[in-house]
């Protein structure tokens, strides 16, 4: 059976996914980067995209498949009374409505899931990736896991997942919630747990019982960029992935390691993303009959959100992504200046200058031998 089109879900309603103004965390970027990938899939001949544009929350069972009924209860309430009540130790407030808010982004993956599966084809969820959400609690501006639900439904249909995190935070929610599951690989390259949220993520946590040398993690330090992330999603990450031979691919595409994010330090560029995200499609296309759905995750600088999952949804859906250097649409800058209140970019990558990278192939080396010490598996030899 030939491929269907690529699925993009975006339901305008997932903006009331929000915690203020004041809160880094913002639906409305992703919204941003939604109005720039429609502009891209506006040009005449580009590919068709299915769009899905209305989206019911998830039912109460599908959340319990992921997470406690009495965390449920918890949010439920919360999310009755006014906004005030934090929903973990700080940074995540309930506001009215926080329930169906967080549950609607969960039926988002879902919904991408199933399209992917359906159709062969990949699916697009840049509102998705809340990664931090624990079982039984909140943490990090995540409430419900969209993406944990996501694996869980894979596997409860008796498939194997392929998931790789490419967030600048580890994602704690989701690596934990299948450590001991021997039917999903996770990989999850981020900035040090030394350094950064949520203080987990290290060499050693590689899984247990059935899940045991399935839970990789390559932590990086502040500064490291493109230098660190590409060799190493080539050198490990893909590998492990083509031997694994997925039934889907899940993949968390945070832009907070993006250059610039104020949150993080890890400088990658838009280049490095959309190269990871080529990537990425052809591995989907060679192991799994291109299921993959990429959902979004952090991101706190909103032309950088804009920006790389916009490029990230055309290059899923088969548009050759705008150089750098091409202006942004006219209306869209608009829109970004309204919506952020702050000067738009000019330019698709105008505001990209990275520092040195202290990373060095020595650094390289001695975390692929750690890698390989604790996997007990041997990784292809730097590149030339
Ligand atoms: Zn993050």
């Amino acid at each position: 059976m030939a491929p269907g089109p690529p699925t993009v879900v975006w339901d305008e309603r997932f903006q009331e996914y929000d915690f203020g103004n004041a809160h880094p965390f913002s639906e409305r970027s992703r919204g941003l980067a939604v109005r720039l990938l429609e502009s891209l899939a506006a040009s005449p001949g580009t590919p068709a995209i299915e769009w899905v544009r209305s989206v019911a929350p998830a039912e109460r069972d599908v959340l319990e498949t992921f997470h406690g009924p009495d965390y449920l209860d918890f949010v439920e309430e919360a999310g009755l009374s006014q906004f005030g009540t934090l929903l973990d130790s700080g940074d995540t407030p309930a506001f009215p409505g926080c329930y169906e808010a967080a549950a609607r982004l969960v039926a988002g993956a879902r919904v991408g899931l199933t399209a992917a599966r359906e159709r062969g084809a990949p699916a697009f969820h840049p509102a998705g990736g809340l990664h931090h959400a624990h079982p039984g609690r909140a943490s990090g501006f995540c409430i419900f896991n969209d993406v944990a639900i996501a694996v869980t439904e894979a596997v409860h249909a008796g498939l194997s997942v392929g998931y790789l995190d490419l967030d600048v935070h580890h994602g704690d929610g989701v690596m934990y919630g299948f450590y001991d599951s021997g039917r999903v690989l996770d990989i999850d390259v981020h900035q040090d747990g030394r350094t950064l949220f949520p203080g987990t993520g290290f060499v050693e946590e590689t899984g247990k019982g059935d899940g045991a040398g399935l839970k990789v993690n390559l932590p990086l330090p502040p500064l490291a960029g493109d230098e660190a992330l590409l060799p190493l999603v080539r050198r490990v990450a893909l590998p492990l992935l083509r031997d694994f031979r997925p039934d889907v691919l899940i993949v968390q595409h945070g832009v907070d390691g993006h250059v610039g994010d104020p949150l993080a330090r890890l400088q990658y560029t838009s280049r490095a993303y959309a190269e990871i995200d080529r990537m990425l499609l052809d591995l989907a296309n060679e192991t799994c009959r291109g299921r993959i759905l990429v959902t979004g995750g952090g991101g706190y600088r909103a032309e950088s959100v804009g920006c790389v999952l916009a490029r990230t949804g055309a290059i899923l859906a088969g548009i050759e992504p705008p150089s750098g250097r091409e202006p942004l649409p006219h209306g869209w800058r608009t829109e970004f200046e309204r919506i952020v209140g702050s000067p738009a970019p000019g330019t698709w990558e105008s505001r990209e200058t990275v520092v040195h990278s202290p990373w060095r192939l020595d650094d390289e080396t001695n975390l692929v031998a750690h890698l390989e010490q604790g996997l007990g598996r041997r990784f292809p030899a730097p590149r030339p």
